[in-house]
């Protein structure tokens, strides 16, 4: 245990990440204790999360849903992460690329939660009314945002608003990103009502069916253990977008549902 943490330890002062912890925790005489290995925060750790391989589930004959969430990482994803992982599920998160420079350390947890990324503009500006260039700039900026914050290049996109038009259909498509809509919006960006969006969204979803969320919303985080919960009695899984497509989507298409 010594050895092991006189490991951990070594590698995180080389990354430098040891200057931000509280240095109690470093041992002195005794081995630490295994809840204080655990106390080094996802972040510190120098090495790049693994992103999880998708399962093998078959949307074909299973009831599958994709929960997504659009424009974090911000605190309140962090929530919303312990939520999905005490009942192991696993979901979508739409980034902006502003946030996601500045909350580098929750896209990596989204990602070594098992969670699917996906880019969702730089600055969230409606790229139905951008020139071809502006569309460009936005979707690869967020692109390397992601890339340098996790190590993955994600291969969906979803337009801010859900506008979107030829120029986009073009772009993405030279991107190599689909484009993901939603088939269930339960607009709770406007209602900031926990129980009015749970209602919205357990009443509308049907097999197949990818839903969108807001996990910047506290509302929204505080809906999903009940969301979770009723769609399971119902008999559903719970995907990612590759997984309840299961193949790979063509760039540059419009995809809200199997
Ligand atoms: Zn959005």
């Amino acid at each position: 245990m010594t050895r092991r943490w006189a490991g951990v330890a070594a590698a995180l002062a080389m990354s430098g990440a040891l200057s931000a912890l509280d240095p109690g925790i470093m041992p002195v005489a005794a081995a630490p204790a295994r809840s204080e290995l655990r106390a080094v925060p996802a972040a510190a750790r120098p090495v790049a999360p693994v992103p999880a391989p998708p399962r093998k589930i078959d949307c074909r004959k299973r009831k599958c849903v994709a929960l997504t969430f659009d424009d974090g990482p911000m605190p309140s994803t962090t929530k919303l992460l312990k939520t999905l992982a005490q009942k192991k599920v696993r979901a979508t998160f739409f980034l902006i690329g502003q946030n996601v420079k500045k909350k580098p350390q929750i896209a990596r947890a989204e990602l070594a939660g098992g969670h699917e990324l996906g880019n969702h503009s730089y600055t969230h500006t409606d790229l139905s009314r951008a020139s071809a260039s502006r569309v460009k700039s936005e979707l690869s900026k967020t692109q390397s945002a992601i890339k340098k914050a996790t190590g993955v290049t994600p291969k969906l996109m979803r337009p801010p608003y859900g506008a979107t038009d030829s120029t986009v259909a073009s772009v993405t498509r030279k991107m190599k990103l689909a484009q993901i809509i939603w088939a269930v919006d339960p607009n709770d960006w406007r209602d900031r009502n926990s129980k009015t969006v749970e209602r919205r969204v357990v009443s509308a979803t049907r097999p197949g069916y990818i839903v969108l969320m807001h996990d910047i919303h506290p509302t929204t985080v505080a809906a999903v253990p009940n969301i979770i919960k009723r769609l399971a009695a119902k008999g559903y899984v719970f995907v990612t977008v590759s997984e309840l497509f299961g193949k790979p989507l063509t760039p540059g298409k419009k995809y809200s549902k199997r």
